[in-house]
C-alpha cells in the first residue's frame, strides 16, 4: 500500500497526527504502508480572481511558498522528504495517484467548499481519511453540525462551563515509512515526471523571492514566540485592553513591526491559519500559564477569542456556500450598493489604496498594504466603512482581504465580513469611524505613523478629508460627508483642537 499524506494546512511537527502513520501493533503483524508527504497549493487559489480581484497578492503568494519551503527543509533534516507543488489539482492529483500507485489518501479535514472539492476529487480514485487537526473541538467533543448553535453566544455558553477542548497529541512524534518521490517512482518516465515537479517548485521559489521584512517560520520559532508572549513579556496579562490597539508603539513613539515585542495582541493568526501552530497546543499553553502564574480577565479573553475562531470554522462547515452570497443566510437586511458600476469601482479603489479621506480607515488600509496584516479593530472598522458608508458589496471587501492578508483564513475572513454585513446569523454591525478613532487612537499616533501627509497635524489628523486625493471629489463621488452621527465626535474633536 502507498499512502499519500497531504500536509496542506498542517505545516508543523508538534501535534500533527498526519505525521504519525505507524501503529506499532500493526507494524508487528503486517507490512507497513509506504507514505509520501505532499503539499499541494491550488493554483487557482492564488492566480484566480473573484469580482475582478486577484485572489492573492505577490506578498501573500511569496509568504505561502516560503512557509512551505521552510517546512520542507525542516522535514528534510528529519529524513522525511516532502513533495511540494503549486498546481491545478484536477490535473495533478489523478496523475500522481496513477503514477505512484497511491492506494489511500490522508489529509486535514476541510472547512470550506474548495478544500472539500480536493477531498472529493481524491475520493473519486482512492479511499480518503481526514483528521480534524486545526479545531479545538475534535474527537469526542465534535459538535453535531445540524445542532450547532446559530449564535456565538449560544455556542460559547454551551462550551464555557468546562471550556473543554481536545488535547494535543504527543510532541514531535513522527512515525511511518516515508519515501521520497524518486524512490516511489515505478518507471523511468514517472521518475522524470517527479523530478520535473521538484524542479518546478524550485522555479516558483526563484520567481517569487523570499519577501523582505517578513518573519517566515514554521513551527518551532512560532512556538518560541508565543511562549515569550506568555512568559517573558507576560503581555497576555493585558491582552483584553491592548487588543483594541491598531499596532504596537514603542516608548519613543515609533511603530514596532508586527509580531515583535511588546505585543498588543498574540499574533497567532498567521501560524494558525497555515496550520504551522496547533490551536490545541496554544490552548494548553494558556491553561498551563493560568495554573502556574495565575489567571485574569485577559488570559480568559485570549481563550474567548480562540472560541470565536472555532465558532467560525463550524459555522462555515454548517452553512457552506450560502455564506458567500450577497444576502448570505437571508435572515437580516444587508445594505444595498449605491451608485453605478463605475462609481462603485472608484469608491472601491479609494478604499483599497487607503485614500478615502477618512484618516483611520486610510491608516489601516495602508498598514495592510505594507504589512499584509491589520488589527482586529482595524478590520472591523474598515469593513463597516465599506459596507455602510461607501455602500459597496461586502464581498468586494472580503475578496480584497483574501488577496492581501498573510493570515487569510476562509472561515474567519468570510465569516467576519458576513457577520458585519448582517449576512450571517446576526444583524449587521455599524461603527462610527470618528468616535472609534478618538477612543482608540486618541493622540492620532497610529494615523500619523501611516499617513505621512498628516504627520505634522497633531490631533487635527483626525479631521476627515483634510488631505486625500478623494477630498475634492468627496461630494461628487457620493463619499460620506461627515455623517450626522459623527457630529458629536466632531464637536468633541473641535473643542480639543481649540483647547489643546
Ligand atoms: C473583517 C474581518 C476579517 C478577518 N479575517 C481574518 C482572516 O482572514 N484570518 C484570521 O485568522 N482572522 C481574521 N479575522 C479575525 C481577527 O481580526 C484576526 O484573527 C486577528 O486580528 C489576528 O491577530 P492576532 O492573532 O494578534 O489576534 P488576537 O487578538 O491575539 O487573537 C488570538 C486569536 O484568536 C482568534 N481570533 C481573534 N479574533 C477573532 C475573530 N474576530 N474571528 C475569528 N478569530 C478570531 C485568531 O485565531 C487569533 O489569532 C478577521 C476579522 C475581521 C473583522
Amino acid at each position: 500500500m502507498t499512502r499519500l499524506v497531504m500536509l496542506n494546512q498542517a505545516l508543523r511537527l508538534t501535534d500533527n497526527p498526519l505525521l504519525q502513520q505507524q501503529d506499532d501493533c500493526i507494524a508487528l503483524l503486517q507490512q507497513q504502508d509506504d507514505c509520501i508527504a505532499l503539499v499541494l497549493l491550488e493554483k487557482k487559489q492564488f492566480f484566480g480572481s473573484q469580482f475582478g480581484i486577484t485572489r492573492a497578492s505577490r506578498l501573500r503568494l511569496g509568504h505561502q511558498l516560503w512557509l512551505v519551503e521552510d517546512f520542507r527543509l525542516q522535514l528534510a533534516k528529519l529524513q522525511l522528504p516532502l513533495l511540494c507543488v503549486l498546481a491545478d489539482s484536477t490535473e495533478l492529483l489523478p496523475q500522481l495517484i496513477k503514477t505512484l500507485g497511491i492506494s489511500a489518501v490522508t489529509m486535514a479535514e476541510p472547512v470550506a467548499e474548495e478544500e472539500r472539492q480536493l477531498q472529493q476529487l481524491a475520493a473519486h480514485y482512492v479511499p480518503v481519511s481526514c483528521v480534524d487537526l486545526n479545531s479545538l473541538l475534535g474527537d469526542s467533543l465534535r459538535p453535531e453540525l445540524a445542532a450547532f448553535p446559530d449564535s456565538f453566544s449560544q455556542f460559547r455558553k454551551a462550551r464555557e462551563p468546562e471550556l473543554r477542548v481536545s488535547s494535543a497529541c504527543a510532541d514531535n512524534n513522527i512515525s511511518g515509512r516515508w519515501l521520497g518521490a524518486t524512490e516511489l517512482a515505478k518507471t523511468k518516465e514517472s521518475a522524470a515526471w517527479l523530478l520535473t515537479l521538484e524542479a518546478n517548485w524550485q522555479q516558483q521559489l526563484l520567481l517569487c523571492p523570499k519577501p523582505h521584512n517578513i518573519h517566515i517560520a514554521a513551527g518551532r520559532q512560532q512556538q518560541a514566540q508565543f511562549l515569550a508572549y506568555l512568559y517573558e513579556n507576560k503581555a497576555i496579562y493585558h491582552y483584553k485592553q491592548s487588543r483594541n490597539q491598531f499596532c504596537d508603539v514603542a516608548a519613543d513613539g515609533a511603530m514596532v513591526p508586527p509580531g515583535q515585542t511588546p505585543g498588543y495582541a498574540s499574533f497567532l493568526s498567521t501560524a494558525l491559519s497555515h496550520g504551522s501552530l496547533s490551536v490545541r497546543w496554544v490552548w494548553q499553553q494558556i491553561c498551563q500559564l493560568e495554573q502556574s502564574l495565575g489567571a485574569n480577565d485577559s488570559t480568559y479573553w485570549l481563550k474567548f477569542e480562540l472560541l470565536w475562531r472555532e465558532y467560525f470554522r463550524w459555522h462555515q462547515r454548517k452553512f457552506g456556500a450560502a455564506l458567500f452570497r450577497r444576502q448570505g443566510l437571508g435572515r437580516h437586511p444587508v445594505p444595498e450598493s449605491q451608485g453605478d458600476m463605475a462609481l462603485q469601482q472608484l469608491k472601491f479603489q479609494l478604499w483599497c489604496q487607503g485614500q478615502t479621506g477618512v484618516p483611520l480607515v486610510d491608516a489601516n488600509m495602508r498598514f495592510l498594504l505594507q504589512t499584509g496584516l491589520m488589527s482586529n479593530r482595524g478590520r472591523q472598522l474598515v469593513a463597516s466603512y465599506l459596507i455602510y458608508d461607501l455602500a459597496l458589496d461586502w464581498r468586494f471587501g472580503a475578496a480584497f482581504f483574501e488577496q492581501q492578508l498573510l493570515d487569510y483564513d476562509v472561515a474567519s475572513n468570510w465569516g467576519n465580513w458576513a457577520y458585519i454585513a448582517g449576512a450571517g446569523t446576526a444583524p449587521g454591525r455599524y461603527f462610527n469611524q470618528l468616535k472609534q478613532a478618538l477612543q482608540y487612537d486618541p493622540a492620532a499616533v497610529f494615523i500619523r505613523s501611516q499617513l505621512p501627509e498628516l504627520r505634522s497635524l497633531g490631533m487635527a489628523a483626525h479631521l476627515p478629508y483634510v488631505s486625500s486625493i478623494a477630498a475634492p471629489y468627496a461630494a461628487q463621488l457620493g463619499l460620506p460627508p461627515a455623517r450626522p452621527d459623527w457630529h458629536s465626535s466632531l464637536e468633541k474633536l473641535q473643542q480639543q483642537l481649540q483647547n489643546p
